[in-house]
């Protein structure tokens, strides 16, 4: 057993972690970094749709169970960088509205207890630093912003294009999503992203995806009061007799025991597993787990009502990279219906290997190979409200459980609709006018497949943050309200989850927070500085 004491330890290497490691890294604090996976190998699987989507080879192997006993593999991932490694990079703001509360055709989503404008500097600092490409001005909902995008938007394809044309011309106002991709369009022959069809989902084999591995893990790695273990699975967190603050990190690496304290412990686990490590911390002081008096610990969960459809053409859709264009129009809920609805987005280009995992229906006289060249492939977002009954439990085994009955779908149901009878309009193909989508005829050509529960890719809520102890787990700070010296930053604080891409919104807060705790250490003026000579230095 080994013993070692940190100013500061970091549990996880994802959004949430790394992105506060890096903000944390100049202030000289020793800082260690516990995260359970190893570096993801580069290889020529990173961009193997068969590798990565049909035999999961980057997926954990991890077996838990959902509220029936069933036995649930989850769509997650451990490794330096965490989920941010196999994101699709689209990296949203929150709507200002999502801060407060919302009425939905399934209940109330609850305010949060900081503002849009307290978030919203870190909002722009988090897009500089993961290199956000897009465009201000075009989303009609996006909130106001205090920088434009550093880095132009990332252009359409033609059939995109085309797509965004025919919307316009519906009345819609499509916009391009903004894309942490390293994309330099203007000198491709220098650009270290290549623009290639296996982004989402998959890692960067030329590692040109900003992820928090190597956009933030990495320059941390550089100071020399950083340390990172891999293989480090935090297995429990212990605390003082007062049950006050926790003194003792207790990790298993390489089949041993290893025991690690810090002033500060951040757990940034991710949404379920940030929760597992408080309830498997459950001690005489915290008989429920760990800063869990609110029994919020668990609870809440949510990871978005999503749902990937793919609109059929005649004519083949040969997009390499298909994540460039989004619509808000309904986000809020349309002329006929005043309820939020949510988000359409696409997820990137589907192909007949892919598909095969997912086993779709096939439409009338296409196979998968045909389906995946031809289609337009969606991806839709609305907004699940917190319920506590949606949580995170274990097992006797100390196994995860993963309990959710869904809710809010009526929104959901409608966007669906909604988008069916946008593609019917479509009439700028050139070549088939409006007769190119096979939906016009009223054939049920759209093939429609929610995410099942084992696509946790969105979880989020399952620790909120709240001004009253009693029916949240964390203050404003992402401090626990009973544990003097641990903070959840991931994830996990979300009160509600909005109908965008979340991750965002992690890293933004991740730094906010990095800003309490350095102010809390008295370290604010040491990292301010030794930030400005590191950028002074990549200028
Ligand atoms: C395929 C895919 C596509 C996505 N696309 C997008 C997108 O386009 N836009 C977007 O905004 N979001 C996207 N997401 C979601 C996004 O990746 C997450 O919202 C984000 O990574 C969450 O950050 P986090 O810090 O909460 O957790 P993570 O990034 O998952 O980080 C958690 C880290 O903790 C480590 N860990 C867990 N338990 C322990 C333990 N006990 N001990 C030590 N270490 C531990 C994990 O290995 C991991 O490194 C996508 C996710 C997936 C899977
Ligand atoms: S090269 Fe560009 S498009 Fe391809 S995976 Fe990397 S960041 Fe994504």
């Amino acid at each position: 057993m080994s013993s070692s004491h940190y100013d500061i330890i970091i549990i996880g290497t994802g959004a949430g972690g790394g992105t506060l490691a890096h903000r944390l890294a100049p202030s000289g604090k020793r800082i260690l970094l516990l995260e359970r996976g190893d570096f993801v190998p580069r290889e020529l699987d990173n961009w193997s749709t068969r590798a990565v989507n049909v035999d999961g080879k980057y997926q954990t192997k991890e077996e838990w169970r959902d509220q029936s006993g069933k036995p649930l593999h989850p769509h997650t991932n451990y490794w330096v960088g965490g989920n941010t490694k196999f994101y699709g990079a689209a990296l949203f703001r929150l709507r200002r509205e999502d801060f407060g509360e919302l009425r939905h055709a399934g209940g109330t989503s609850p305010a949060w207890p900081i503002s849009y404008d307290e978030l919203e500097p870190y909002y722009t600092e988090a897009e500089h630093l993961y290199q956000v490409h897009g465009q201000r001005g075009e989303d009609p909902t996006e909130p106001p912003a205090s920088a434009p995008y550093k880095y132009p938007a990332v252009s359409h394809e033609p059939r995109l294009q085309q797509l965004s044309d025919d919307f316009e011309r519906l009345g819609l106002h499509p916009f391009h999503t903004p894309l942490g991709i390293m994309l330099d369009e203007r000198t491709r022959h220098r650009s270290r992203c290549i623009r290639c069809g296996t982004c989402d989902g998959h890692p960067c084999l030329v590692q040109a995806k900003s992820d928090a591995h190597v956009v933030c893990v990495e320059p941390a790695l550089e100071f020399p009061n950083v340390t990172l273990l891999t293989g480090a699975y935090v297995a429990r967190l212990e605390t003082s007799a007062s049950g006050r603050e926790v003194t003792r990190v207790v990790v298993e690496r390489g089949g041993a025991r290893e025991i690690y304290g810090a002033d500060i412990v951040v757990s940034s686990c991710g949404a379920i597993n940030s929760a597992a490590l408080l309830l498997r911390s459950a001690s005489e002081r915290h008989p429920r787990g760990l800063a869990n008096g609110s029994d919020a610990v668990g609870r809440h969960y949510m990871g978005h009502i999503n749902s990937v459809l793919m609109a059929l053409s005649r004519c083949p859709n040969p997009t390499v990279f298909q994540k460039s264009l989004s619509v808000n129009d309904f986000y809020f809920g349309s002329p006929e219906w005043d309820r939020p609805m949510g988000h359409i987005s696409f997820v990137g280009k589907l192909d007949g290997v892919t598909l095969s995992a997912g086993a779709p229906a096939i439409a009338p006289g296409w196979t998968l190979e045909l389906m995946g060249k031809h289609s337009l492939d969606f991806w839709l977002t609305s907004e699940d409200l917190p319920d506590p009954e949606n949580r995170v439990s274990l097992d006797r085994d100390g196994k995860i459980v993963l309990s959710y009955t869904p809710n809010n779908e009526e929104g959901h149901r409608r966007l669906k609709a909604k988008l069916e009878h946008l593609m019917g309009q479509q009439s700028s193909c050139p070549i088939h006018g409006r007769s190119c989508h096979q939906g016009l005829f009223g054939r049920n050509l759209f093939v429609g497949q929610r995410i099942p529960l084992a696509g946790v890719a969105h979880q989020n809520g399952t620790i909120r943050f709240g001004n009253d102890p009693a029916s949240s787990a964390l203050d404003r700070h992402c401090r626990a309200h009973e544990v003097d010296n641990l903070y959840v930053v991931d994830a996990s604080f979300f009160p509600s989850s909005g109908a965008v891409n979340p991750a965002l919104t992690v890293m933004a807060n991740a730094l906010r927070v990095g800003d309490h705790i350095l102010e809390r250490l008295g370290a604010r003026a040491g990292a301010d500085t030794a930030q400005a000579m590191t950028a002074g230095a990549v200028a």
